[in-house]
C-alpha cells in the first residue's frame, strides 16, 4: 500500500496459511490485508514479505515453519512499505533478499511515520545483505524461485518472486484487484512497460499472479490493469493541453480507478510534464472553446 499509515493503530493479525501449488502458500496479514508468501524445498522455506511489525513478523516465521515443516532459511522483499517489512526485525539472522534500492527507502521519513505506530524505528531494522539489480535465484534445494526486478512501478525498486513449478508469482503491489496503489513513489510514466514484464511470464496456460493485497489475478486481468494504469498519463496530458491544473483534476478528468487511489500519482504525473515544459496554461478569453461563436 502506500506511506500512509491508518488512523487508528490496528492490532496486527495473521490469518491462516491457504496452499496454493506444491509446498507454496499465502497468508494474509492485517493491518493494509498484505500477502505474505511462502515457499518450502529440501532444504528449507523462503518467506516473501515480513509485515508490519516484529511480533508479526516472528508470528509469520513460527507459523510458517509449521506448515511447511522445514525451517525457514531466508526471506525476500518485495519492496519497502511499511506493510512489507516492518516485521524483518525477526528474520535478522538470514540471508535477505532484496532489490538493491530497497536500502535507501529504509531511510524514507515517510517510512519512519508509518512504523512509528507499530513501534519500529527503520534504522534498527536488517538490512537486506543479498541485494541484486536484475534476477537472483533463490535456492530451496530441490527448487528454485526467482526474484525479478520488473523495472519502476508501485516503487522504483519493485521485486516480483517467480515460483515456476507452480506457475505461481508473488506480485507484490504492482498489480491489485482493487486497483493500482499510485503513491507518491510511484512512477506513472514507466509503470505500464514494467508490468509487461510481468505479463510476459503469464502468457502461457496457467500461471497465477498472487498480488500483494487481494485475491489472484489471470493475465488477461493484469494486462487490463496494465491499459488503465496507462491512461492515466494519458489523461493528464489531454488535461493539460485543456488547460486544467491539477487542482481541477479529480472533477475534470475522466479516471479509471477510485481518485483517492490515483491522486499522488496525478500529481507525479503533472511534475513530470512540468519538468519538460508541458504545463496548464491560462488561456486568453478570445480562444477559449467554450467562448467561440463559431
Ligand atoms: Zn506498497
Amino acid at each position: 500500500m502506500s506511506n500512509r499509515a491508518p488512523a487508528a493503530v490496528p492490532v496486527p493479525s495473521l490469518g491462516p496459511w491457504e496452499q496454493v501449488g506444491d509446498r507454496t502458500w499465502r497468508a494474509v496479514a492485517q493491518p493494509e490485508a498484505v500477502t505474505i508468501g511462502l515457499v518450502a524445498g529440501s532444504e528449507g522455506a523462503l518467506v516473501i514479505d515480513t509485515g508490519s511489525s516484529p511480533a508479526q513478523g516472528e508470528q509469520i516465521r513460527r507459523s510458517a515453519e509449521e506448515v511447511a515443516g522445514v525451517p525457514v532459511v531466508t526471506v525476500a522483499l518485495t519492496h519497502a512499505h511499511y506493510d512489507h517489512v516492518g516485521g524483518l526485525g525477526a528474520f535478522a539472522d538470514l540471508p535477505i533478499h532484496a532489490h538493491l534500492d530497497l536500502a535507501r527507502h529504509l531511510a524514507d521519513p515517510a517510512l519512519a511515520a508509518d512504523l512509528a505506530p507499530y513501534g519500529v524505528d527503520p534504522a534498527d531494522l536488517p538490512r537486506p545483505d543479498r541485494t541484486f539489480g536484475v534476477v537472483r535465484a533463490v535456492s530451496l534445494g530441490d527448487r528454485v524461485v526467482e526474484l525479478i526486478s520488473v523495472g519502476a512501478a508501485h516503487t522504483d525498486h519493485d521485486v516480483i518472486a517467480v515460483v515456476a513449478d507452480v506457475k505461481c508469482i508473488f506480485a507484490g503491489d504492482v498489480v491489485e484487484p482493487a486497483g493500482p496503489e499510485f503513491g507518491p513513489d510511484a512512477d506513472p510514466e514507466r509503470w505500464p512497460a514494467s508490468l509487461d514484464n510481468l505479463i510476459g511470464l503469464m502468457l502461457r496456460p496457467g500461471w497465477t499472479a498472487l498480488p500483494g493485497h487481494g485475491e489472484a489475478m489471470t493475465m488477461s486481468e493484469i494486462t487490463l490493469q496494465r491499459g488503465w494504469i496507462a491512461s492515466i498519463l494519458g489523461e493528464v496530458t489531454n488535461l493539460v493541453s485543456d488547460g486544467v491544473r491539477y487542482e481541477d483534476a479529480e472533477q475534470r478528468g475522466d479516471w479509471p480507478f477510485p481518485w483517492e487511489r490515483i491522486a499522488p500519482g496525478v500529481r507525479t504525473a503533472y511534475d513530470r510534464l512540468a519538468e519538460r515544459g508541458f504545463a496548464p496554461r491560462d488561456q486568453l478569453p478570445i480562444i477559449r472553446k467554450d467562448l467561440r461563436q463559431d
